[in-house]
């Protein structure tokens, strides 16, 4: 017995552990109910009566030895754990980097907030849409040169279906679903079977207006033009329109703003005219009244529609439309302050 006390008095004094379980493990092992102490103190009834007092002083003291060793253990690695979880209260925070809006996305954002404080509610549509809505519910006729005209994309073995070329698709299919007075605008991707280069690309991006309504004429239309071009650009800026052509207004004009780079007084940019095209715009044709079942006796509309890029452009002066969609960081980082 005395013998088997000494040699655990041995064990005990050099115990180690290098872990939180290796130390349970050894205090498990020393001095759990079933550990090799507990053994020993049931075995002491079965000592020799002289023997008893020498044994009991030895036994106490190895039970004791072991308790210290391990409290001791245990505080140890206590110590341990707090010193690698020091905090430095003085460190500057870890720099954590917010990404940045992309520069399309904060002029859409803009226009969506200037349309609606006028009251225009977004209105998005299907990116893969059918000949209907792109084309002849807007009224190209079926061998309208448009149809040529933007370069569509159509899907080879289903000539129904295709990539939108406008957001106006969208205006359709707002149209024949609901009863004037409407006021929508949609944003959206379109695409151009165009060839890639600095100013053109295969997608795009476009926001577009419809307000139908009783009464509404090409006075209201101006007026939310001249709104609209005053809360983008400055309060400066004026507007002009051009007659133009578009299937699906009538009469449909085409909106210049004076070049917000030099002011109207003429730069390489405006090409020395004082005036850049940012928009189209027209009252919507009776036919595409009729055509997604609108009285067009009854209502009367205006829409207008313009490239997020180019607005992006007069706004930026990015020079080469590639760059909105290669992800490049040096361009993106630029736009960090804007929004
Ligand atoms: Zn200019």
């Amino acid at each position: 017995m005395i013998a088997k006390i000494k040699q655990l008095l041995e064990e005990v004094e050099t115990l180690k552990a290098s872990n939180a379980e290796e130390l349970e493990a050894l205090r498990i092992k020393y001095l759990s109910k079933k550990g090799a102490i507990n053994d020993l103190m049931a075995d002491f009834r079965n000592v020799a009566a002289e023997q008893k007092k020498e044994v009991g002083i030895k036994l106490n003291e190895l039970k004791t030895l072991a308790q210290e060793k391990i409290t001791a253990l245990k505080e140890q690695f206590e110590a341990q754990d707090n010193g690698s979880a020091e905090i430095d209260l003085t460190r500057s925070a870890y720099p954590v980097k917010l990404g940045t809006r992309h520069p399309l996305s904060i002029v859409k954002n803009e226009i969506i907030d200037i349309f609606g404080r006028l009251g225009f509610s977004i209105a998005e549509g299907p990116e893969i849409e059918d000949d209907w809505h792109v084309f002849s519910a807007l009224n190209f006729a079926e061998d309208h040169p448009a149809r040529d005209m933007q370069d569509t994309f159509f899907i080879e073995a289903h000539p129904d279906v295709v990539l939108r070329t406008h957001t106006s698709s969208v205006q359709s299919r707002v149209m024949e679903v609901s009863q004037p007075p409407i006021r929508i605008i949609c944003p959206g991707r379109v695409y151009r079977n165009e060839a890639i280069s600095y100013r053109a690309h295969c997608f795009f991006h476009q926001v577009e207006a419809l307000y139908i309504d009783k009464n509404v004429s090409f006075t209201d239309l101006k007026q939310v033009l001249l709104l609209f071009a005053k809360e983008m650009f400055g309060a400066e800026t004026k507007i002009r329109l051009r007659p133009s052509y578009f299937p699906f207004t009538e009469p449909s004009a085409e909106m210049d703003i004076s070049c917000n780079i030099c002011g109207g007084k003429g730069c390489p940019f405006c090409k020395h005219t004082g005036w850049v095209e940012i928009l189209g715009c027209g009252m919507v044709d009776p036919n595409v009244l009729e055509a997604n079942g609108i009285d067009s006796k009854i209502y009367s509309g205006y829409a207008l529609g313009m490239g997020i890029e180019r607005i992006t452009n007069l706004k930026y002066q990015v020079k080469d439309l590639r760059m909105f969609s290669e992800n490049d960081m040096r361009f993106l980082k630029e736009f960090e302050a804007a929004y």
